[in-house]
């Protein structure tokens, strides 16, 4: 192996490709603070027992694919997987939910890890931007979620991607349909661990992607069939705030979910120029997650949108962001006294807020020519003794190609009035 390798399933953010990583994050989370969400950060690692909770249904992120290790001291901790469990817990010890301002509004950005098998779009290192929305129950809510979100990927100019939407139902009916669904599932042909998923989290099972086994489901029992009223009315009420905002939709009757938490709304965005790993975010609301964690009865909704597979969807759809270059002025010395001039003039100009770099390094002109042009810089400065002599440093326009002298005090205060 390489010393200079990343693990398997992981890889580096370097430039130019870095930037597209730091829009897609600024634009999914525009909208968010726009909508009165407010930042929240928590540890990389939890307490393992944050995310495998007890007995009850679980799901391969949390059983197959935890990293999750002892430390020194003893502890048991995880790698984080998933967002939605961290936010919630550290809202609990902040007490946010007792400010008396229901719902609390959080969305929060990082690096998740699960010990998954590697192919494109899916890593062990990956990164998502997501929001929660915290103690509260109504349909609204889980609409302008799945609104901020269309609006997060139209903004990027993905177009590309279609929104899949179903209900899981509650704790009222949800156990019913599941009971059903286990008894019908018990009598088909399936192999030993499609047996033992029946047993633990049934659900799941409908979301097998095997021919073989998707052949026997076409006459399961249908959640929708068992959803109470209440589920009824609260999903129609979510399909009809976003119709009204124009937000097209698919009902999707075998939409699950990866997480065991969710309840009533599911969603998931995905994207058809990715292949398999086609969803691009997903969420849903999670009335129990509070109580199965210890916490009081906090009906929330949620999503995560993964930032890699969003890089790749706008790759698939060839869309370029327009990204501003990230310098604005390149300075080029030619000898010593230029070096002493023109960084001056580099650190007075980024006193005043415009970006500008430096060829370091003593390089001749035209290396250091090369340099600005690669830089993306709309301005370039050049000095060398005999403009020195002169009092001058030459500011070339790198579009139009237009040079002018100017007195090396007066470059920054040039510039800036140049660059508006
Ligand atoms: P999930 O928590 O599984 O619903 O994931 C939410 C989003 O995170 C997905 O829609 C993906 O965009 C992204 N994601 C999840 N797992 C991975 C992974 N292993 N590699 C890359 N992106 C992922």
């Amino acid at each position: 192996m390489s010393t200079f390798q990343a693990p398997k399933g992981t890889y580096d953010l370097t430039p130019p490709r870095s930037a597209t990583f730091l829009a897609v994050r600024e634009a999914i989370s525009a909208p968010l603070r726009d909508s009165g969400y407010g930042y929240i950060e928590t540890p990389g690692f939890e307490n393992v027992e944050l995310f495998a909770r007890g007995v009850g249904e679980s799901t391969d992120i949390v059983t197959k694919e935890m990293y999750t290790l002892t430390t020194k001291g003893g502890d048991q901790l995880a790698l984080r997987p998933e967002g939605t469990a961290s936010v919630l817990r550290a809202a609990l010890e902040a007490n946010l939910h007792k400010a008396g301002n229901l719902p609390v509004k959080l969305w929060y950005s990082g690096s998740y890890y699960r010990y998954e098998r590697p192919q494109a779009g899916r890593y062990r290192h990956f990164s998502q931007v997501g929001a929660e929305a915290i103690g509260t129950e109504d349909p609204a809510l889980d609409a302008e979620l799945i609104i901020l979100a269309d609006q997060a990927y139209r903004s990027l100019g993905l177009r590309r991607f279609r929104i899949l939407l179903n209900s899981l139902g509650d704790k009222e009916c949800r156990p019913v349909y599941r009971e059903a669904l286990q008894t019908f599932l018990r009598d088909l042909d399936l192999d030993e661990e499609t047996r033992r998923r029946i047993e633990i989290n049934p659900l799941r099972v409908l979301d097998d992607k095997r021919a073989d086994v998707q052949k026997q489901l076409t006459d399961a029992p249908k959640l929708r069939d068992y959803l109470c009223d209440a589920c009824k009315a609260y999903h129609e009420e979510v399909r009809a705030l976003l119709t009204a905002a124009g937000v097209a939709f698919e009902d999707d009757e075998k939409l699950v979910r990866g997480l065991d938490y969710y309840t009533r709304t599911t969603f998931e965005f995905v994207h058809d120029g990715l292949g398999s790993q086609s969803a691009v975010g997903g969420g849903g609301r999670y009335d129990g997650l509070s109580e199965m964690i210890g916490g009081p009865e906090l009906p929330s909704v949620g999503w995560a949108l993964g930032v890699d597979r969003t890089v790749l969807a706008l790759e698939a759809e060839s869309v370029e962001l327009d990204l501003p270059a990230t310098t604005s002025v390149y300075a080029v010395p030619l000898g010593e006294e230029a070096r002493r001039v023109l960084f001056g003039v580099v650190t007075e100009l980024r006193r005043a807020g415009i970006a500008a770099d430096f060829a370091f390094g003593g390089r001749g002109l035209k290396g250091a020519m090369k340099s600005a042009n690669r830089s993306g810089a709309r301005y370039t400065l050049v000095a060398g003794e005999r403009d020195l002599a002169e009092g001058v440093v030459q500011l070339k326009d790198m579009e139009s190609g237009e040079q002018s002298a100017v007195p090396p005090a007066e470059a920054a205060a040039e510039l800036a009035k140049r660059l508006g």
